[in-house]
Formats: C-alpha cells, sequence, structure tokens
C-alpha cells in the first residue's frame, strides 16, 4: 500500500527532515483509516465522461460497511442533484439524491443563509441553476428592468450576451450581493476546452468593479456545506479529488484531509511541483478501498471502536 503514497516532500527523503515528513505521512494515514466523512469530486474521481472508474461500487460499499458517510460534491451547478442521480444510475453507481451537493444547491443555502427568504434573485446561468435556487425556496426570479435585485448569481450560461452583462452590472452596483458558483475558467469538453462560469463571471467583476463571493472550490462553501451535511468536523473529514488547483486547495483551505486520485487532472509531476501538495496521493479508486480495509470500525453510536 505504500507504494501509492507520496510523501509531502519527496526530496528530503534520506535527508535531515525526512522523518518530519514521514511523520507528517504517517499522520496523514492515520487521519484517513479514522475519519467519519468522505467528499469525493465526481468528474475524474467516480466516472470520466460517461465511463464510471474502476472501484467505484467497491469503494462506496466499503464505506457503507464500516459506518463512514459520504457526499459526492461538484462546481457544476447546470445538473440538478436529481439529474446526477440519474447520470449515475447509467453508469451502474447508484446513489440517494441527498448526498449529491452542485454548486447550484450549495448556492441556494448560501443565499438562503444570507437573504430575506423572499427575495428576489437575477440569475445568469443555465435553466439547472434556476430549478435549483427557486424550488423549495421563496425565493422569485428578477428579470432586467422590472425591479432591484437583492442577489446576482452568476454560473456558466450558454447563451450569456451583453444584456446579461448589463442587467447584472446594475443590480449589483444598485446594492445587490454578487454570488459565483464557481470560477472555473474552463471545462473540458469532447471539443476540447470551452469557457466556463469563471469566465463569465470576470466579465460581471469586471464591469461592476466587484468581488463575488464564490460558492464553488477552491473556496470553501461548496465542501463546508457537504461537511456540515453528514454533521462532521474538519478533523472528521477527507476531501478526495482529482484537481490541484480546486479540490485540494479547498480541502486544504476547509481545514480537511486532502486525498488526491490520479486518475484524472492532477498528475504525480504536478504534486512534486505544487506548493501546496495533497496530504496523500492514491492511484485510483482501488487505493483507497485498500486504504480502507485497513479503517477502524465504527460503532453503532457513531464512536470510533
Ligand atoms: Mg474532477
Amino acid at each position: 500500500m505504500a507504494d501509492h503514497a507520496i510523501p509531502h516532500h519527496p526530496s528530503t527523503a534520506g535527508r535531515p527532515g525526512a522523518s518530519a515528513a514521514a511523520e507528517r505521512e504517517a499522520d496523514a494515514w492515520h487521519r484517513l483509516r479514522n475519519a467519519h466523512g468522505f467528499i469525493f469530486d465526481m468528474d475524474g474521481v467516480l466516472y470520466r465522461g460517461d465511463q464510471p472508474l474502476a472501484g467505484v461500487s467497491d469503494v462506496f460499499d466499503a464505506l457503507a460497511v464500516r459506518g463512514r458517510r459520504f457526499m459526492l460534491a461538484t462546481n457544476n451547478s447546470m445538473s440538478t442533484p436529481a439529474q446526477y442521480v440519474a447520470k449515475l444510475a447509467r453508469m451502474g453507481i447508484d446513489v440517494p439524491e441527498d448526498v449529491i451537493l452542485t454548486s447550484g444547491i450549495a448556492t441556494r443555502d448560501y443565499l438562503l443563509q444570507t437573504l430575506p427568504p423572499s427575495s428576489g434573485i437575477f440569475v445568469i446561468g443555465m435553466p439547472g441553476l434556476r430549478e435549483q435556487l427557486f424550488t423549495d425556496t421563496a425565493f422569485y426570479p428578477v428579470q432586467y428592468g422590472e425591479e432591484r435585485a437583492q442577489a446576482v448569481v452568476v454560473g456558466l450560461d450558454l447563451t450569456f450576451d451583453y444584456a446579461k452583462l448589463k442587467a447584472a452590472n446594475e443590480a449589483i452596483r444598485q446594492g445587490a450581493i454578487f454570488v459565483a458558483t464557481n470560477v472555473d475558467a474552463t471545462l473540458p469538453t469532447e471539443a476540447g476546452l470551452v469557457p466556463g462560469a469563471g469566465s463569465i463571471v470576470a466579465s460581471v467583476s469586471t464591469a461592476s468593479g466587484r468581488q463575488p463571493v464564490v460558492i464553488g472550490k477552491p473556496e470553501t462553501p461548496l465542501v463546508d456545506q457537504a461537511m456540515r451535511h453528514m454533521n462532521f468536523t474538519p478533523d472528521e473529514t477527507v476531501m478526495i479529488g482529482d484537481r490541484l488547483d480546486t479540490d485540494i486547495l479547498a480541502g486544504q483551505r476547509a481545514g480537511m484531509l486532502s486525498v488526491l486520485l490520479l486518475t484524472g487532472v492532477s498528475t504525480r509531476e504536478d504534486v512534486a511541483s505544487s506548493p501546496t501538495p495533497p496530504d496523500l496521493v492514491l492511484t485510483d479508486l482501488p487505493a483507497l478501498v485498500d486504504a480502507l480495509a485497513a479503517a477502524a470500525p465504527m460503532a453503532t453510536d457513531g464512536s470510533l471502536s
């Protein structure tokens, strides 16, 4: 199992400091095996495109057998949790809807904590984001020129145009809070990298001269909400992802153990040159299943036995 792990500072092996690095690594393994809650990124961790990755069912079984909880957290705001459940089911991965946390739902929950229940919101985003913001809330959509919005929410919008930019700018200058679902510069598609929500957020930010509250990774609201949903503390929680600049950074900022899987975007070479390397690097989900094999079982009262 040790060959799955990369110490914090591989270059220090055999030199002064190596024992400190080894100690940190041993501590990371201990935290992984004793963690109560696991937050997984999805694309590049559980599947790639529409192909499930090896070990997905095994890892959920291994967590369930040991009484661990998990959440699946994504920066994507365009699909609802129900749509993710359906997408995962098509790949043979069965999870309940309440373990899925999208940046759309996390944005809704941020607004519920921040604004009066019945607030008008100007949205730049796709129908899936509107559905997540306006279903089961008293929030209502504000159209440009109708009335003042209390919040401007910006996500990925494939029909973004100057009129929407102008409306968002005006609402923010009139006092609306500015919230971004995520600031991903691009997103990978079969046709290559296309502009992501961050590109649209940047234009609204440039026009209004204001910085948004960012919900998605690498900021912490999304992963904090996933953790709170499980009722755990950062010490008890692990963030598992495939990107150093989003998943791992968010986990670190939130004070969680961070574990990089090498089945997606970031590579061992990226880890070696990263200023903020993850606590542990595992090759893939089967390596995580192996690690969990040594995990302590959890008693029915939630304590580790
Ligand atoms: Mg990913």
